[in-house]
């Protein structure tokens, strides 16, 4: 048995990863933030195709409700093997209309929370000398949108995390790598208009936003043993958008 942490499973990418790695074998502990309704409907989703899990509701930007739920987790189950740090939310605006409560939400959450997750979850995994961490990041990590210097400082902080803990665990057996989607069908991007996805389409090679299966698939490889030496990586999942 394995057993994974996806934060910020209840619905989009969160979800499409809890579901795959539950076919994949893992147990599936499924973070969120408050919706109850759409966690209960991964954690049903995932009994259905014969696996199993638990739902932690917990915000991960606070560090006590972190330590608290990896704590849980490890009463629980005994080992933690992979941390999918997924949870993140979006505020573009331009930065002369910078609202100071979004840039600490975004920073929090985006940032600090992968932090807290990531170092608890490492001690665990460092005491058994093996576990795989996979941070979300987003293609805004490494290229720019006006109105996303928040998001996109939060996103090309997660791909130096990446790297750079990496390095630091890889001689624990840990390996960390990063997932940097591009344009992706959930909540997230519904936030925009039929004009500016019409735009952002035409200049996509595949013509089409990516799913949170296509996510998922990347996660479950990512995680795999198949792929044991690769570490410290920021994999661009886009469609070709970043060419
Ligand atoms: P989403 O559909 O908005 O879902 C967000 C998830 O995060 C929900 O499960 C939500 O829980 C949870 N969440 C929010 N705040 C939380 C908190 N403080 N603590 C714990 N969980 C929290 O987001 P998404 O589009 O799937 O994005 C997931 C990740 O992919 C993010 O890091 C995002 O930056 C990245 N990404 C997305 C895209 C895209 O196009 N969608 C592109 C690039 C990168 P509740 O349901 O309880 O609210």
């Amino acid at each position: 048995m394995k057993v994974a942490i996806v934060t910020g499973a209840s619905r989009g990418i969160g979800r499409a990863c809890a579901i795959k790695l539950g076919q994949a074998g893992y147990t599936v502990v499924i973070n969120y933030a408050s919706n109850d309704a759409k966690a209960n409907e991964v954690l049903d989703i995932i009994k259905q195709n014969g696996g199993d899990g638990m739902l932690y509701k917990a915000n991960v930007a606070n560090y006590d409700e972190v330590k608290e739920m990896v704590k849980t987790v490890f009463d629980t189950y005994k080992q933690i093997d992979l941390l999918v740090n997924n949870a993140g939310i979006v505020r573009d605006e331009p930065l002369i209309g910078l609202n100071k409560e979004n840039l600490d939400m975004c920073f929090d959450l985006n940032v600090k929370g992968y932090f807290y997750c990531a170092k608890e979850v490492a001690l665990k995994m460092a005491r058994k000398r093996s576990g795989v961490i996979i941070n979300m990041s987003s293609v805004s990590g490494t290229f720019s949108l006006p109105g996303q210097t928040v998001y996109s400082a939060t996103k090309g902080a997660v791909n130096q995390f990446t790297r750079t803990l990496a390095k630091e665990m890889g001689s624990r057996g840990i390996r960390v790598n990063a997932v940097a989607p591009g344009f992706i069908e959930t909540d997230m991007i519904d936030t925009l208009s039929d004009e500016k996805k019409a735009e952002y389409l035409k200049v996509i090679p595949l013509k089409r936003f990516g799913t949170g299966d296509d996510i998922a698939n990347l996660v479950v490889a990512l995680a795999s043993d198949q792929m044991s030496y690769i570490t410290g990586q920021i994999i661009t999942l886009d469609g070709g958008l970043s060419l």
